[in-house]
């Protein structure tokens, strides 16, 4: 068997082609602005011309797929290459499993209803096409096989980027985090929130909040929210301070290893969710917390 990944980051490219080895014989992978270090018998790098988003490689994805004929593609799931992942659908006349947790026998395992169920779907096809996050394989940079240029077919209908700026990022990179300590709107002020990064440093860990705190109030950037709509983390521990545990912030966390909750609030729905909950106010619970350890 044949499998296809498509990655836009590297990182997603090694666990994907990781995961596509307990399925296929031979894996080939489409990278994006140079190959990929990901283990790939063959990674088909595809240069996207300047003024274009990625997305517009949809036609050279489809022509890449016709090439290579798979029988299962891997994409990561991310904004663009979903988008691909959607078109390269309709081109293979099939459809797209998205957002897969996990691969068990009876099919693939994703959850639905904003995360509130799961279900098995299995591809009925000749071709399966999988939209997977970080972290369901284990994966590592490793020697491709083979590298080649995959030749540009221009889109009939191109996005053109108008404008663009780079967001300075800082911190630890959240998807490698062991430990992520995520804030909410328990936080009453932006001052505040120096307590949680003290219980960082002292943890190693990362800083990840509830969407409120990014798009309501600006406290701390939008590639910082973990939630439906946000990141979907999966660290050994997430210690989510101040936050109420809604079905739109617990979808994201809820695959970490164990959930610790503080909140003041002893009925707040976090704490049927949880691993390990402390009923306490933040302004007591976090600096003893810190100074203890
Ligand atoms: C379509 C849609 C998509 C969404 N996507 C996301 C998403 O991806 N991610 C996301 O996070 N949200 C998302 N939301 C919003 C989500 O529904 C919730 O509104 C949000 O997660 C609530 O954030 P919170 O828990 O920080 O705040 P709140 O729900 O206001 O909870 C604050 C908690 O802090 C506690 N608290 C208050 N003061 C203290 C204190 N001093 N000490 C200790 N505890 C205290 C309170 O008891 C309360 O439980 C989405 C909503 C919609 C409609």
């Amino acid at each position: 068997m044949k499998a296809l990944i498509i990655a836009e980051h590297a990182a997603a490219a090694a666990e994907l082609v990781a995961g596509a080895r307990t399925m296929a014989d031979e894996v080939v992978a489409i990278s994006f602005g140079g190959a990929y270090e990901c283990g790939a018998d063959k990674v088909l790098n595809i240069t996207v011309p300047e003024g274009l988003t990625v997305d517009s490689a949809v036609e050279t994805v489809n022509a890449a797929f016709d090439a290579e004929n798979p029988e299962v593609v891997l994409v990561e799931a991310c904004r663009h290459m979903k988008v691909i992942a959607g078109s390269l659908a309709f081109h293979a006349d099939t459809a797209v499993i998205t957002d897969v947790t996990a691969f068990e026998a009876a099919g693939a395992k994703s959850m639905y209803f904003g995360g509130i169920a799961e279900r098995v779907q299995k591809a009925a096809g000749n071709v399966a096409i999988y939209t997977i996050g970080a972290g369901v394989f284990d994966g590592a940079e490793g020697a491709n096989g083979s590298v080649a240029e995959q030749e540009w077919v221009a889109p009939a209908r191109p996005v053109k980027v108008v404008s663009s700026q780079v967001i300075e990022k800082s911190g630890v990179n959240l998807f490698k985090a062991d430990v992520v300590v995520a804030a909410g709107r328990g936080f009453a002020e932006e001052s505040q929130l120096s307590m949680a990064n003290d219980l960082c440093d002292k943890l190693g860990a990362g800083l990840a909040c509830s969407r409120p705190l990014t798009e309501g109030v600006n406290w701390l950037p939008t590639e910082r929210y973990v939630g439906v709509s946000g990141l979907m983390l999966t660290p050994k521990a997430y210690i989510a301070v101040g936050i109420s545990g809604q079905m739109q912030h617990m979808v994201g966390c809820n695959r970490s290893g164990a959930i610790f909750a503080i909140n003041k609030d002893k009925n707040a729905p976090i704490f049927k969710q949880c691993d390990f909950g402390l009923i306490g106010d933040i302004k007591d619970v976090l600096p003893a917390i810190t100074a203890a350890l």
